[in-house]
C-alpha cells in the first residue's frame, strides 16, 4: 500500500506513553462539506493552522463543485468561528449572504406567521443572523487550505503502543496521525466504526419535506422579497399540522430580480417508516396542494413554481450522542467526532452549524492544550479529547433534543406557543 505522510513527521515507534516532538503526526481531518455545505472540518483546519499544529485534511467528493447548496443562519455560531478563521476572512463574511447588501444587525428577528392567516405571531429572537448561502461560505472558508480530494474513509486501524492511527482510503492510500477528528457528516463512516452500523444510523422522526428552489419573473420576484415582516425569510407553521418556510437564496443580482433564486418548503407529518415513492412531479404536485392551505407567500410561491420543478424530498431524522448505547471509544484520543458526524439533528431551530463551529472550537482548544508543550503523552492527549467529548456530547445531545421537540411542537398547533424555538428563540443551551 502507497503511504502518505506529507508533513514529513517520522515514523518513529514509541511505547512509552511519552510522545517526543520529533515523533507527532499531524491532525488527521475527514470531511469539508458535501452539497457546498461546509464548515466543520474547514473552521477546524483554520483553527489548527492559526495555531501553527499541522494538519492533513480529506474529502471523499472530487472537487469542491456542488450542484446542491442551501442556505443557513449563523448566528450564535459567530463567536467562535471568529477565533478560528483569519481577520481577512471573517470579514468576507457578509459577502457570503444569500443577499450581501443587506446587513446584519444585533436586532435581528426572525418572524414567525401564522401560515393560514398570515398574521404575525411572533418575531424569533436571534443574535446578528447572518443568513448565509452555504456554496459562497464554503468557498470562503477553502481559501488558504489545502484539501486533498477524492479521498474517501473506509476503514482505521490503531497502533498497539497507543500512539498513532492508521486512516485507510478507498483508493488503497493510508495515511497515519497522532488524532483523527472526523467531520463527515451526518451518515459518519467513523461514527459507524465507532459504534457499529446499526447503532451509528440516524433516527427518522414522524415529519419529512421537499425542498425548492425556484426563480420567478421580476414582478412575482419583487412581490415575494416585499412581504411586510422579513425581506428575506419567514417561517409560516400551519393550523392543520404543517410548517412551512421561504427566504431568498439567492440575490446577488442586485438589479435583476428575475436572476434571483427562492428556496422553500413545506414539512409535513409522515409516519418514520413509512417509504415515500412519490416520483418528482409528484412530490412538487404534493408542496403544490399544501400550499393551498396556506396564505401569501406560500400560496403564490407554491403556485408560481413549474410542474417539472427538481425538488429535493427527504425525512427528518437526528443522532442523539448521549444516548447510552451511542457511546464509542476514543481510544486514548486518537479519535473523535465533530459536527453533524456527532449530533445530526433537525433543522427547524437553525441550530446544526452553529453547534458545528462550536466543536471545531473547542476541539480545536484540545488539540492546543495537549500539542503545544515540547511534548505529549497519550494520558494527556485522551484527557483533553475525553474534556471535549464530555461537554460536546452533553450540549449537543440536550440540541438534539430540543430540535426535535421544535419540529415537533411547529406541526401542532395547540403546543406551538411552547415551542423551545418560541420560549428561547434562537440562543443555546449551555
Ligand atoms: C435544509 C437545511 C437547513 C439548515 N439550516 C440550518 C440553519 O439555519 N442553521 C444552522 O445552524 N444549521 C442549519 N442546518 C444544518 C447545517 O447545514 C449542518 O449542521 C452543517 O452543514 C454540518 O456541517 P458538517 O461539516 O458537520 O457536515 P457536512 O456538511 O455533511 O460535511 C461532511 C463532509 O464529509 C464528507 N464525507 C462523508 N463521508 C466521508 C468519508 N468516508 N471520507 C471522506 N469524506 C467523507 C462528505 O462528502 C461531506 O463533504 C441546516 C441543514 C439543512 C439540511
Amino acid at each position: 500500500m502507497e503511504r502518505m505522510d506529507t508533513n514529513g513527521a517520522t515514523d518513529g515507534s514509541v511505547n512509552r506513553g511519552s510522545l517526543e516532538f520529533q515523533d507527532r503526526k499531524q491532525v488527521l481531518i475527514i470531511g469539508t462539506g458535501k452539497y457546498s455545505r461546509c464548515a466543520t472540518g474547514l473552521a477546524l483546519a483554520h483553527g489548527l493552522k492559526k495555531a501553527g499544529i499541522p494538519f492533513l485534511i480529506f474529502e471523499k467528493e472530487d472537487s469542491p463543485i456542488r450542484k446542491r447548496s442551501w442556505s443557513v443562519g449563523l448566528h450564535w455560531g459567530f463567536e467562535p468561528l471568529q477565533h478560528l478563521i483569519p481577520a481577512e476572512l471573517l470579514a468576507q463574511v457578509k459577502t457570503a449572504q444569500v443577499d450581501p447588501n443587506v446587513t446584519t444587525e444585533n436586532s435581528d428577528r426572525v418572524p414567525l406567521i401564522n401560515g393560514k392567516t398570515g398574521a404575525l405571531l411572533t418575531e424569533i429572537k436571534s443574535d446578528k443572523f447572518y443568513r448565509l448561502r452555504h456554496d459562497k461560505f464554503r468557498a470562503l472558508l477553502l481559501q488558504g487550505l489545502d484539501v486533498q480530494w477524492g479521498k474517501a474513509l473506509v476503514d482505521m486501524e490503531y497502533s498497539s503502543a497507543g500512539d498513532v492511527l492508521t486512516v485507510k482510503f478507498s483508493d488503497g492510500t493510508e495515511v497515519t496521525g497522532s488524532i483523527l477528528v472526523a467531520t463527515d457528516g451526518p451518515h459518519s463512516t467513523v461514527r459507524s466504526l465507532l459504534v457499529g452500523e446499526e447503532a451509528a444510523k440516524v433516527t427518522p422522526i414522524d415529519f419529512a419535506s421537499t425542498m425548492c428552489y425556484t426563480t420567478h419573473t421580476r414582478e412575482h420576484a419583487l412581490f415575494l422579497r416585499a412581504q411586510p415582516h422579513h425581506p428575506i425569510c419567514q417561517a409560516g407553521p400551519h393550523p392543520d399540522g404543517y410548517c412551512a418556510w421561504l427566504s431568498l437564496h439567492d440575490g446577488d443580482d442586485v438589479e435583476h430580480p428575475e436572476n434571483w433564486t427562492f428556496f422553500h418548503y413545506i414539512s409535513f407529518p409522515e409516519a418514520r417508516d413509512q417509504v415515500n415513492t412519490r416520483t418528482m412531479r409528484e412530490h412538487v404536485a404534493h408542496q403544490k396542494e399544501l400550499a393551498r392551505r396556506f396564505a401569501d407567500p406560500w400560496r403564490s410561491v407554491f403556485e408560481w413554481m413549474p410542474d417539472d420543478s427538481e425538488v429535493w424530498y427527504s425525512k427528518l431524522r437526528d443522532w442523539d450522542p448521549s444516548l447510552p448505547e451511542h457511546q464509542w471509544d476514543n481510544r486514548q484520543g486518537r479519535v473523535t467526532l465533530a459536527g453533524d458526524a456527532a449530533h445530526p439533528m433537525t433543522f427547524q431551530r437553525s441550530q446544526g452549524l452553529n453547534h458545528s463551529l462550536q466543536d471545531a472550537y473547542n476541539v480545536c482548544q484540545a488539540i492546543e492544550s495537549f500539542w503545544n508543550h515540547g511534548h505529549f503523552t497519550v494520558e494527556q492527549r485522551a484527557v483533553a479529547v475525553d474534556d471535549y467529548e464530555k461537554e460536546m456530547i452533553t450540549r449537543t445531545g440536550k440540541e438534539v433534543r430540543l430540535s426535535e421537540q421544535s419540529t415537533v411542537t411547529m406541526h401542532n398547533w395547540s403546543m406551538i406557543m411552547n415551542s423551545p424555538l418560541m420560549v428561547k428563540g434562537l440562543a443555546v443551551e449551555k
